[in-house]
């Protein structure tokens, strides 16, 4: 049998996974784009004349990004310039490979592309760090020191603003995983579309509300160029556990993705609890809640051949570096 397409009269070819609906090819194209048009033009992403720097990895989600943000950026007349920013953490058979995509992304979507490595940065390799530290923490580094990366290279490139892949099924996983850490900080911050107005870049997640599968399967009829391998260092079990739980939810509501995120947005804190605030690393200069940041600490504990110093009890370690 045959389903008719719920918004024009063709056949359609697929569900949507966020609402249900049976949907042409054309039809979801269109309508996955215009959230991702609303959502930017509800949290005013972008002033006209700014460059903005796409986070890019050569995964699904951040060539996804790139290419929508261009249709749209031509469509809805945004006047922004964007660039392809991309970190190589150093790991040989998976990094080296997906730049390679985004390199091709580059020319695919005629946006100049900006590398820049942990062993430019750091000193370090990501292969290096795993031989020091072995295969246990090594997500803390790569996480803290992408971070910065991040930021790093983008003031290089004098940009205006970071637009990361980021999904509405991470966020929601990242809403859980704070939870469950009782991390306040980042439990108000995360659900926030922008990030980082207090320091000199800001941050934004366009596909905040953009379903996973959704955004594989834009990919997947659009054919586009993107890397699909996971990580060869990638045993991050709490993430895992959280990333399970929410695909469970999923299965029996679609709808639980996004009622997280709203509950994560409406959570409110006493005005008695404390937060940390945000200053600069006294080190690197690099926004930072402590007198030296997450990434100067760790980076200190490769160095003196510590690699534990950064890792754990937070308060503990940082008294070891400030001897
Ligand atoms: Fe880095 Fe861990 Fe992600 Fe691999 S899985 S890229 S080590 S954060
Ligand atoms: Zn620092």
């Amino acid at each position: 049998m045959t389903v008719t397409c719920s918004s024009c009269d063709k056949n359609a070819i697929l569900k949507r996974p966020k609402t249900g609906d049976a949907l042409c090819k054309e039809c979801f194209y269109f309508a996955f784009e215009e959230e991702v048009h609303h959502t930017i033009i509800n949290a005013n992403l972008f002033v006209k004349g700014e460059t903005v720097a796409i986070g890019a990895s050569g995964g699904k989600d951040s060539t996804v990004l790139a290419y929508v943000l261009k249709v749209l950026n031509e469509r809805y007349k945004y006047g922004i310039k964007l660039i392809l920013l991309s970190i190589d953490e150093g790991i040989t058979g998976y990094r080296d490979d997906s730049l390679e995509t985004v390199k091709r992304n580059e020319q695919q979507y005629e946006m100049p592309l900006k590398i820049v490595s942990y062993e430019e940065l750091y000193g370090w390799t990501m292969d290096a760090i795993v031989k020091q530290i072995g295969l246990k923490n090594n997500c803390t580094f790569c996480g803290v020191f992408r971070r910065q990366a991040l930021d790093r290279g983008a003031m290089m490139l004098n940009v205006d603003r970071i637009v990361t892949g980021h999904n509405a099924d991470d966020i929601a996983e990242t809403v859980i995983m704070n939870i469950l850490r009782g991390d306040k900080a980042r439990l108000r911050r995360c659900t926030a579309i922008t990030t980082g107005t207090e320091g000199a870049l800001p941050r934004s997640k366009p596909f905040k509300y953009t379903y996973e599968k959704e955004i594989v399967m834009y990919a997947y009829f659009k054919k586009l160029d993107y890397f699909s391998t996971e990580c060869i260092y990638s045993p991050n079990a709490y993430r895992g556990f959280a990333r399970t739980y929410i695909k469970d939810l999923e299965k029996i509501r679609p709808r639980s993705i996004i009622d997280i995120i709203h509950s994560g947005e409406s959570l409110s804190f006493k005005k008695e609890v404390k937060m940390p605030t945000q200053g600069t690393c006294t080190r690197c200069h690099y926004i930072s809640s402590n007198d030296i940041c997450k990434a100067c600490v760790l980076l200190e504990g490769l160095n003196r051949g510590l690699p534990r110093l950064g890792i754990g009890k937070t308060h503990k370690e940082r008294r070891k570096v400030n001897k």
